[in-house]
């Protein structure tokens, strides 16, 4: 789990409760530890410490109980008294626990699905986001195709995302910001590189226009462009990028050596499993469906269940692990109130 399901854990932990940490992967750290993130927004710090300090604080702590590679295959009981049927290295196990946290986070969305043509699967040098992350980590940003650095790359935003065509009508929320802190890395590792940002609008979260998009124009001279991308085909050793420049309302085509795909969140197949276990409402893209939204945005359809970061909808951190820790105070009021009233 992670980071949802480490915050959570470690709030209930310190508050005295007892939480076991279920997680499917042989380690913990979520997204960010599995698929090698470089920096964090908004500032660019490197990812892997500080997912390691949160694991830190779990794995040490007595009142938390990691179970890795581990699975929840079923599930009985009400609020107050689920058991848990587990499926782990020993084999299987029950685990008893009066409150559940779904924190099973996000899948990137598969460009291949996508309506428009970008060639994700059919050309080596079109890569998504989270490709890019850990060539950033290393240092290493290379065309696939050939082994040398980029001399121009370009980002496509809302791939998979803000699509009707394709039924993913929502904003992804992190895109926009984690696309331009990875044009800020690229030029701040390839200071030769020409870096564009091709985008229909920029969302970007709260201070994040402040500290990422202004800096990244200004500073670091990444190019914004407002447009749609209808195709990306080859020419030469080069990918040709085609589609119509909005601001000046004609045709464009660029070469690039690199396509970045900003691809959006969809639910986890992890997230509609444990949903259609445990029987818990899902909205109609396939995330946890919060049932006090908007002032109580961490309950489930099922009293006692309860769902935090990406399992919930598109999540950046910060929203993941302030959800997580309300998910945790929640999970415990519901224990400690149940406990009251039986005395
Ligand atoms: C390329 C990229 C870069 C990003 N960079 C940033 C950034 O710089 N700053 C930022 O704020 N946000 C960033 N984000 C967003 C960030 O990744 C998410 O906010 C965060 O990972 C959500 O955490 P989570 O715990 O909800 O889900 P996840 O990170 O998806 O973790 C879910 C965990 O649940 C486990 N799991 C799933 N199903 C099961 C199951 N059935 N049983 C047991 N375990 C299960 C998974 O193995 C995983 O460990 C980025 C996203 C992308 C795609
Ligand atoms: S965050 Fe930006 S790239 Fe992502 S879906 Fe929203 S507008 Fe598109």
């Amino acid at each position: 789990m992670a980071p949802g399901g480490l915050r959570a854990a470690h709030a209930i932990a310190e508050i005295g409760g007892k939480a076991v940490l279920i997680e499917q992967r042989g380690f913990l750290g979520g997204a960010p530890i599995a698929e090698n993130y470089a920096g964090l927004t908004p500032h660019g710090e490197p990812a892997e410490p500080q997912i390691r300090r949160m694991i830190d604080l779990v794995t040490s702590h007595p009142g938390a109980d990691v179970r890795l590679g581990t699975e929840v295959q079923g599930a009985e009981g009400e609020g107050g008294r689920f058991s848990l049927r587990l499926r782990g290295p020993d084999g299987e196990q029950l685990a008893e626990c009066g409150a559940v946290i779904i924190a099973t986070g996000f899948s990137h969305f598969d460009p291949g699905r996508e309506t428009q043509m970008y060639g994700y699967y059919e050309f080596p040098d079109v890569i998504a986001l989270q490709d890019l992350e850990p060539m950033l980590k290393q240092h290493n940003v290379l065309r696939p195709s050939n082994g040398q650095p980029p001399e121009r790359v370009c980002f496509i935003q809302c791939v998979g995302s803000r699509d009707r065509h394709i039924g993913n009508e929502y904003c992804s929320k992190v895109c926009c910001g984690v696309a331009s802190k990875e044009a800020i890395e690229i030029r701040l590792q390839l200071p030769g590189t020409k870096v564009f940002i091709f985008y229909i609008d920029m969302r970007m979260y709260g201070y994040w226009e402040n500290q990422i998009y202004w800096p990244a124009q200004e500073k670091h001279h990444v190019q914004y462009v407002k447009g749609i991308i209808t195709e990306v085909l080859p020419k030469g050793e080069r990918l040709l990028v085609r589609g119509e420049d909005t601001t000046m309302g004609r045709p464009m085509e660029l070469e690039m050596d690199l396509v970045v795909l900003s691809v959006g969140m969809e639910p986890s197949p992890g997230t509609r499993k444990l949903a259609s276990l445990l029987s818990v409402q899902q909205n109609k893209y396939g995330f946890i469906e919060a049932a006090g939204s908007p002032l109580d945005p961490v309950s489930t359809s099922r009293e006692g269940i309860f769902a935090c970061g990406a399992a919930l909808g598109p999540a950046d951190l910060e929203d993941t692990v302030s959800s997580a820790a309300g998910a945790a105070m929640k999970a415990v009021g519901y224990l400690r109130s149940r406990a009251a009233v039986a005395r």
